[in-house]
């Protein structure tokens, strides 16, 4: 059964869901949309909602804001603004404002989506408002239209304002120079089919959106193209950009490089080698759930939204028909 929630109210139900790792929390994500006091469902409410928004300078010129959804990146001076990512709906106004203090005479605003999901595209109407050009990959104008229903989780994501989705949008690469070079790059399908990275070259600093949780599991969404051993394939792409001494910004997760970015690679190779003889043996998903085959490392990565078995559902996906 699917569950009809706005975009703002799939982050809220989301972020819970897959903090408990479980379909099941559902109803009482939606009992905390409507303002339960329930223990348990606060406990594990994302801070995204509330907490203030931390911004970190790496450069003068260059600051990573956190707090609102995804990691945010914002590179600027006087008379341009570019901006990663829009955090979720109810927050993306507060990102506004912050890069508005960085930069308060900046006439050329971009917005930059490095995919369609409401933690990272949700601000997008505040931007909008604040006369922003909203740029990103064809395949993420297309599901910012979309009324999508989730494979792995039982909910709906409603579409975006018109007005809110990106006007520029590319299949291979962009680049912008606001203020120094900006490197866009789309990604073969991995965490979703809209995936694109921005590798900002003075500074040698590359944004991942969600090709890349930083020491938790990663989310794979096979409703719109996602699949593990794409993420794979995207993670060792990822390897390639910059040098030894890149500074990479996740999707979710601190500050990051190469080193943090081949953990996760190491830890996807360890699911595709466990889950891939279970397909062989054409074992359905609860036959693999009930095996518990990544349960070992949720003391190392499960900290974050997922645990390992919602991760293993959506990693084993890819070896069973799609609905
Ligand atoms: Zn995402």
């Amino acid at each position: 059964m699917n569950t009809t929630l706005s975009r703002r109210g799939f982050l809220g139900a989301s972020a819970l869901v897959l903090a408990a790792g479980l379909t099941t929390r559902v109803a009482q994500a939606a009992d905390d949309k409507a303002g339960s006091t329930n223990q348990d469902a606060s406990a594990k409410r994302p801070a995204w909602f509330s907490s203030p928004i931390k911004a970190t300078k790496l450069e003068d010129d260059f600051y990573v804001l956190d707090g609102a959804g995804g990691n945010n990146a914002v590179h600027f001076d006087a008379e341009k603004l570019f901006f990663v990512d829009s955090g979720i709906a109810p927050r993306g106004q507060d990102l506004v404002t912050e890069a508005l203090k960085l930069s308060p005479t900046a006439q050329t605003r971009i917005l930059f989506n490095t995919h369609w999901h409401g933690d990272h595209a949700g601000g997008n109407p505040a931007f909008f408002k604040a006369g922003f050009t909203i740029v990103g990959s064809t395949a993420c104008r297309v599901h910012l239209g979309q009324t999508i229903i989730f494979e792995d989780l039982p909910m709906t994501s409603e579409p975006s304002p018109e007005n809110s989705r990106p006007v520029i949008t590319f299949d291979d690469k962009i680049k912008f120079h606001m203020p120094s070079a900006i490197a866009i790059t789309k990604i073969p399908p991995a965490h979703t089919d809209s995936d694109a990275v921005a590798y900002f070259e003075k500074y040698n600093i590359l944004h991942t959106g969600d090709l890349f949780f930083n020491g938790a599991f990663p989310v794979i969404d096979r409703t719109t193209g996602g699949s593990l051993s794409g993420i794979i394939a995207a993670s060792k792409t990822l390897l390639t950009f910059g040098d030894a001494k890149t500074r990479i910004i996740p999707g979710h997760g601190p500050l990051a490089d190469k080193a943090a970015l081949q953990r996760q690679l190491d830890l996807l190779n360890l699911t595709y080698d466990r889950l891939a003889p279970l397909a062989e043996q054409k074992k359905t998903m609860d036959e693999v759930l009930a095996l518990k085959p990544l349960a070992d490392l949720d003391a190392t990565y499960g900290k974050g939204f997922l645990q390992s078995p919602m991760f293993t559902r959506m990693a084993y996906g890819q070896w069973l028909p799609k609905k």
